[in-house]
């Protein structure tokens, strides 16, 4: 699993070192494992129309890609926006854009 550098310590690091007259930096030994942050990999799945021999009407049931939980949606979507007193058509990913298994749901569909 890839590690990542936190820019704010490294930064904040960069700045508590003594500068010589020239505001450079005398030479330091640095550790990385110091900069380490704590995030987690975005992992990245679709939402997968699922065939259903239910005639749900204007719905449609969506999988997850990568953890398969199902949920349940307009085939069409639609949401409201301040300042417009009609719908405007979105996608199921913009209605849901993660799963609960952390999964952000913008892979391409093919
Ligand atoms: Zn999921």
């Amino acid at each position: 699993m890839a590690r990542y550098i936190d820019a704010d310590k490294v930064a904040d690091y960069i700045a508590s070192l003594d500068k010589n007259d020239n505001g450079k930096i005398a030479n330091v030994t640095i550790n990385v494992d110091d900069f380490i942050a704590d995030v987690q990999e975005v992992r990245h799945g679709k939402w997968v129309e699922v065939e259903t021999e239910y005639d749900i009407g204007n719905s449609a049931i969506y999988e997850c890609s990568l953890c398969g939980r199902k949920i349940g949606c307009d085939r069409y979507p639609t949401k409201r926006v301040a300042g417009l007193d009609y719908p405007i058509a979105v996608t199921v990913e913009e209605l849901y854009p993660y799963c609960h298994c952390g999964a952000k749901m913008d892979e391409e569909v093919e």
